[in-house]
């Protein structure tokens, strides 16, 4: 074992001296008469390079030197009540430095007792902490976490198992979760169940590159309704590049969505009898000739129109005869498959796409609708009656030709006398 040669007298002295000397913190040394000084006895390198002074500018004169109009009278306050008390003092106030520039220090000052009178200060010795950095940045990440919780977005924090640290009171306001009830949980509670794991396993991908994940998240709130998030979820990394939290900003979009929704529904529905428009018609039926088509199934098209419609306008009226086409609509819907697709095809005329559906079948199904159609009782309006076409598709036809040879057969209706079903 090697023996310790502890240092004693001028040896001591001498490397303590070197000690405060290289010391990166301020070391000021002053006597201990309160009443014109105290006056500075000693100052180490570490204090010449905080405040611009050298130390021969210094010494004799009071600390006082480095105070200014944004020293904080109640610290110096503190201090000399500290000081006079014989206690040490910790604390924080704002310093000039020689070239009028401000710093903030955080002293440590404490008294130094006589030798041979230990009641006796003799001189007080400060160490001197420059801590503008830090309070510049407490000071922005105190503005910067205000902003977060103010902010009217929800933000959720989770370490990198995923344990939640951090809601703000958008999420709590949201979510109706209070912040007691999820700190310490996983954010997998508020799952729907609506999204599949590939949603989720997409996301994992993303976050364990590093990467951020942006994604609509479908979540449930703690009264159980649903809520559609549009969400960023990032990952923040600690100096040595692992990660230390994961941060998710979201915004509530579930009134967008909904308006979304309602958008395409109006811009696909007839406003007057709410069944498919001919935009939504078109689509529909472009869709199941290409799905009969490759899958070799039947498919077939009814079209109707209402015998002599404009006679009940002339005289019942426009109105009555818009309740007319309400109840049609209403009549023929409630008996078609949800299969089977109605639309307003013009004024009042009607198409019904009926897929899987052989020419016989359709036949017997407008046979159907127009006993329907015939027993339909509309209030201050006699009974009405339809014509219908019933074609159904064959190999090579197209919407235009099917359409064309179903509204044939729907003339040759008329042409024979109307409310009767021709098929071709
Ligand atoms: P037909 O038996 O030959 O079909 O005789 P029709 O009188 O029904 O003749 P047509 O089909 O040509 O008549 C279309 C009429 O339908 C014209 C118009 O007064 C009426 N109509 C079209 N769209 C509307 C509507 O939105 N509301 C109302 N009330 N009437 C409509
Ligand atoms: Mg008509
Ligand atoms: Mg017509």
């Amino acid at each position: 074992m090697a023996t310790v040669a502890y240092i004693e007298g001028f040896e001591k002295l001498r490397l303590l001296d070197a000690a405060i000397d290289q010391s990166r913190h301020s070391v000021l040394i002053t006597d201990a008469d309160l009443d014109d000084g105290p006056r500075i006895v000693y100052v180490n390198a570490g204090f010449e390079q905080m405040t611009g002074y050298a130390a021969d500018e210094v010494l004799g004169e009071t600390p006082r030197l480095l105070q200014g109009p944004r020293t904080s009278r109640v610290i110096l306050d503190r201090l000399r009540a500290a000081l006079s008390a014989g206690e040490t003092f910790d604390g924080e106030v704002i310093n000039y430095r020689k070239d009028g520039s401000t710093y903030v220090v955080r002293s440590y000052i404490s008294p130094v007792y006589a030798e041979e009178a230990p009641e006796r200060v003799t001189h007080y010795v400060s160490l001197q902490q420059d801590v503008t950095d830090e309070r510049a940045r407490d000071e922005q990440l105190r503005l910067l976490s205000t902003a977060v919780e103010v902010s009217g977005d929800p933000v959720l924090i989770t370490d990198p198992e995923g344990t939640i640290t951090y809601v703000n009171a958008a999420f709590e306001e949201l979510m109706g979760y209070s912040r007691s009830e999820v700190l310490g949980e996983n954010p997998r509670r508020f799952k729907s169940g609506r999204q599949d794991d590939a949603f989720y396993q997409g996301m994992w991908r993303a976050l364990e590159r590093g990467e951020s994940f942006r994604g609509e998240f479908l979540n449930r709130r703690r009264d159980g309704s649903l809520i559609h998030l549009e969400q960023t979820i990032t990952p923040v990394l600690d100096d040595h590049g692992k990660i230390s939290h994961y941060v998710a900003l979201g915004k509530d979009v579930t009134d967008r969505l909904r308006m979304e929704d309602e958008i395409r529904r109006v811009a696909h529905t007839d406003w007057l009898t709410g069944v498919a428009n001919r935009l939504s018609l078109g689509n529909t039926l472009e869709a199941e000739i290409e799905r009969s088509q490759r899958y070799g199934r039947p498919l077939s098209l009814i079209m109707f129109d209402l015998d002599h419609f404009k006679a009940v306008n002339d005289q019942y009226g426009h109105e009555a005869g818009d309740e007319v086409l309400k109840a049609l609509a209403q009549t023929v819907s409630a008996e078609l498959r949800d299969a089977d697709t109605l639309g307003r095809w013009g004024g009042e005329e009607f198409i019904i796409v009926v897929p899987e559906t052989r020419l016989v079948g359709a036949t017997a199904l407008a046979e159907k609708l127009r006993q329907a159609v015939s027993t339909m009782s509309v209030p201050g309006v006699p009974g009405v009656t339809a014509s219908f076409g019933v074609a159904e598709l064959a190999s090579g036809d197209s919407a235009k030709l099917l359409a064309r040879r179903a509204d044939e057969a729907m003339y040759q209706a008329k042409q024979a006398g109307r409310d009767r079903v021709v098929a071709l």
